[in-house]
């Protein structure tokens, strides 16, 4: 079964974060991002913590991300939204036997150390989805 227990956060990918970034920090008030590279997903995050949800800037640090290909074809957006699970491992046992197509049919660890899996957006509309768990 799938327990979703709220928004984690909301992914954007920017070509360049400072200025969201700057935006975020010194105009909306939004203080002490954590700043955290992601070596597999070739990202650096930058992650703004609202109280009710967090904001997520993805910048590539590679030709190869697939921050840097999406942005090629949207520009900066809106990337994924993040759903905390209560468990991953049983959401994604469930949504397998749903035959919704998974990214990631095993969690892999994302920003914060989270366990982290992303659903296809075939499976979804379009919209790509992020399911994470706090590690405990
Ligand atoms: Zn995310």
């Amino acid at each position: 079964m799938i327990k979703i227990l709220g928004i984690e956060h909301i992914g954007i990918a920017v070509k360049n974060r400072d200025k969201t970034s700057n935006f975020f920090k010194n105009i909306l008030g939004i203080k002490n991002p954590i700043s955290e590279e992601i070596i597999d997903q070739k990202v650096i995050t930058e992650i703004f913590n609202t109280s009710k949800g967090k904001l997520e800037l993805l910048e590539s640090t590679s030709l190869e991300s697939p921050i840097h290909k999406f942005i090629e074809k949207r520009g900066n957006a809106i990337h994924h939204i993040a759903l905390s699970v209560e468990n991953i491992d049983s959401s994604l046992k469930y949504l397998k036997e749903k035959n919704v197509q998974l990214i990631d049919e095993i969690p892999r660890i994302g920003a914060e150390g989270f366990k982290i899996a992303f659903i296809h957006p075939k499976a979804t509309g379009g919209i790509l989805i992020e399911l994470c768990q706090k590690n405990k």
